[in-house]
């Protein structure tokens, strides 16, 4: 009888033997259910690169962040949620002061993440840095010609300037920030110069402000730096590069998506290490590369198209600045008239 050769039914039943003689506790592989307002794309090669490493499954579910943590208040200690990921200081801000989060003491997080980029309470750390600075349509604008945030209000800029809407938590970031910084009065009257230079009604989002600087309708705006990256990697001839601005003092306003373990995290310590695993460099140079943003970590270089915008100094005031004063920055900004 000629001998049938079934390599791969061989290994199948290889691998199952193997695995039945594992000890009990590897067969018995943790699972942690992670909340994340960072979408899916950009979240799951981390999930699947983590379980290969640790064994660990993560059950991942993705919203906006407002719902998202509207559920975690709702779910309240029933919550399956053992982490939370999301965007924007201003939110995670929000989740900490709404006690859905639990104070993390961990000497990984803070020797990875700078102290600027996390919550001061160790309710939340940063984990991919976002610059929001000034863009400039190439054709029509030299660098030469800006310098600060506030000086976007200068005459010069009259009927030039596109804004995103005052509505996205980042524009409350930014002025958030800049409240803290110059004082409310001085910040009004910046945003108000702002307003008088529109070159068209703010824009819903980033990518159209984008569209409507390379086209010509706008000579300068305000944008995260990850928008320009993807434009740059889509349409590597469009008209339109970052500028740093406030190089002279405070620096570039940086926000941060960042993680907690929740209040009520049924696997905590598992839910810290994963934390920890994040900052990490290996995981740091996926997470910042997925959206064209920066490590937190400062031993992690970014992605090569990042890079080739220069070094800048960022402005080091705590990120949960912008969270504290985000209630008025919005009054600002609507007394301001920046709608
Ligand atoms: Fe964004």
């Amino acid at each position: 009888m000629p001998r049938i050769k079934h390599p791969p039914l061989f290994a199948t039943l290889a691998a199952i033997a193997c695995l039945t003689l594992l000890p009990a506790a590897a067969q018995a592989a943790e699972e942690l259910v992670v909340y994340s307002a960072r979408i899916e794309k950009l979240i799951k090669p981390l999930l699947d690169t983590y379980k290969k490493e640790t064994g660990t499954s993560i059950k991942l579910l993705t919203g906006k962040e407002g719902p998202l943590l509207e559920r975690l208040k709702a779910e309240g200690p029933r919550t399956p949620a053992d982490v939370l990921i999301t965007v924007d200081a201003g939110n995670l801000w929000q989740a900490g002061q709404s006690g859905l989060l639990a104070k993390i003491d961990s000497k990984t997080l803070t020797d990875n993440v700078p102290a600027h980029l996390r919550d001061p309470d160790g309710q939340w750390y940063g984990l991919s840095i976002r610059a929001r600075t000034i863009v400039y349509n190439t054709k029509k604008v030299k660098p030469a010609d800006l310098s600060t945030y506030e000086a976007l209000g200068e005459a010069k800029w009259k009927g030039r300037l596109c804004l995103r809407s005052s509505k996205k938590v980042y524009n409350q970031s930014l002025v958030a920030m800049m409240i803290a910084e110059l004082g409310e009065t001085k910040t009004e009257e910046v945003v108000k110069s702002w307003v008088k230079n529109l070159a068209t009604p703010p824009f819903s989002d980033d990518e159209n402000l984008l569209d409507a600087l390379a086209a010509g309708q706008c000579d300068v705006g305000i944008v995260n730096s990850y928008y320009v990256g993807r434009l740059q990697r889509s349409h590597p001839s469009a008209p339109v590069a970052i500028f740093w601005p406030n190089q002279g003092d405070r620096g570039v306003h940086v926000n941060v998506s960042g993680a907690g373990v929740t209040k009520h995290a049924k696997h905590r310590d598992a839910a810290v290490k994963f934390v920890e695993w994040l900052s990490s460099e290996k995981a740091q140079k996926l997470f910042a590369d997925a959206n064209l943003e920066f490590p937190v970590n400062p031993k992690v270089k970014p992605d090569p198209l990042v890079a080739a915008w220069g070094t800048f100094k960022q402005d080091t005031i705590n990120v949960s600045e912008a969270g504290k004063l985000q209630a008025k920055a919005v009054m600002l900004m609507d007394r301001a008239g920046y709608k």
